[in-house]
């Protein structure tokens, strides 16, 4: 596998162009850039629609396949630009029927996905980073740290490429992951609003699912989109000294802060959020834990997922007993709070995030 630390930009291909100028990725221009491109190239507009279909809609891999386009205008773009996509580093299949990808980007950068189908749906979990620099200890992208941020069209790349190899319509996305997608906001927005369009993906925004450690700025600012996504907040403990040692990335946003802002969201949007606590033994499964999650939680619209926890190699954390989880879903229930223990997909090929990067890797030592 290449160097995942590599920094070039993602941006651009060295030689190529009829100028000398490094070819650039078609995906990465702006609806105006490709617009002017095509003035350049002495094209009518409505070009940029076609050719926005064929990227955007098509997933096309090839300039020959856009063939609504005259071919002297195929050969002028082949000769600028790259089409960007993504190669397949490795690719995992599930008993259950979940496919996870470590899909690598132009520059050697790979991340992962995965694609969950179930009856007539098809959920995908994309990442948004590859790496993380939240640092939470429970998590193995958090151990490696940031690489990068991804652009928009390599987070809505991902689920195109699910969508190809499932060859069915992606019904749901969730933003889960590697990375923080608030870390990463203008273009994780620019994917949603991509996946959400009829001239995209067209996944209604209710099925697109941003999850955060609790990045509370952008909290805010996500409070203030108009469409209606749904927001995922990783709470994992509601008493702040354990918070803190779980997640440290988020340690100088407070509890009682998030409580506030999430009170305002809820406000504002009159959606319900999802709260995340990944259930880890001896740590965050404690009575203590149970009731100060229950006084986070009652009140406030939350639906809490109780995920049980993938263990990560070399972690000192171990998941709880189904028993324990049993017994947070009854206690949230008794003060109203709805609560669901989340079906761990995949689990028998390294579901948890950045798990697939971790073995291969290995293998490529
Ligand atoms: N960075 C964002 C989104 C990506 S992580 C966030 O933290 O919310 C997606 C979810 O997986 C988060 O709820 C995260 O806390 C959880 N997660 C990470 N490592 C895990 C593990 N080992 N077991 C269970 N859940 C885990
Ligand atoms: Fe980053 Fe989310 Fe992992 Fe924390 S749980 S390190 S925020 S990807």
């Amino acid at each position: 596998m290449q160097d995942a630390n590599t920094t070039s930009s993602p941006m651009t291909t060295p030689g190529g162009s009829p100028s000398g100028a490094p070819r650039r990725n078609l995906r990465a221009l702006s609806h105006n850039e490709l617009v002017s491109l095509l003035d350049e190239l002495g094209q009518p507009k409505f070009r940029a629609k076609q050719i926005e279909d064929w990227l955007w809609v098509k997933n096309a891999s090839a300039f020959e396949d856009m063939s609504n386009l005259p071919k002297s205008l195929r050969a002028a773009l082949s000769e600028r630009c790259t089409l960007g996509g993504v190669e397949v580093a490795a690719r995992q299949l599930s008993s259950d029927g979940s496919r996870k990808y470590l899909l690598r980007f132009d520059d050697g950068v790979s991340v992962e996905c995965v694609g969950m189908p179930s009856r007539n749906k098809l959920a995908v979990c994309a990442s948004t980073q590859a790496g993380c620099g939240m640092k939470c200890a429970f998590c193995a992208t958090g151990a490696s740290g940031l690489t990068r941020s991804l652009t928009a069209s390599e987070i809505y790349e991902q689920v195109m490429h699910v969508r190809d190899d499932f060859n069915t319509r992606v019904t749901s996305v969730v933003l889960m992951g590697q990375g923080e997608p608030f870390m990463n906001y203008d273009a994780t927005l620019e994917a949603l609003r991509r996946l959400n369009s009829p001239e995209g993906a067209g996944i209604g925004a209710r099925h697109l699912t941003v999850s955060t450690s609790g990045v509370i700025p952008m909290i805010k600012r996500f409070a203030n989109e108009p469409e209606q996504f749904t927001l995922a907040v990783s709470l994992h403990s509601a008493v702040q000294r354990t918070r803190d040692m779980l997640m440290p990335g988020v340690k100088k946003w407070s509890l009682l802060h998030l409580y506030d802002i999430m009170g305002e969201y809820v406000d504002k949007t009159g959606r319900r959020p999802t709260y995340e606590y990944a259930l880890i033994k001896g740590v965050n499964d404690t009575e203590d834990e149970l009731s100060a999650l229950c006084d986070f939680c009652r009140d406030n619209l939350a639906h809490v997922n109780l995920i049980k926890l993938n263990e990560v190699k070399g972690s000192r954390f171990q998941p709880s007993s189904d028993a324990r989880a049993g017994e947070f879903v009854r206690r949230l229930a008794s003060v109203g709070v709805e609560a669901t223990i989340r079906n761990s997909r995949g689990s028998d090929i390294d579901a948890a995030c950045g798990q697939l990067r971790q073995n291969v890797e290995r293998n490529n030592d």
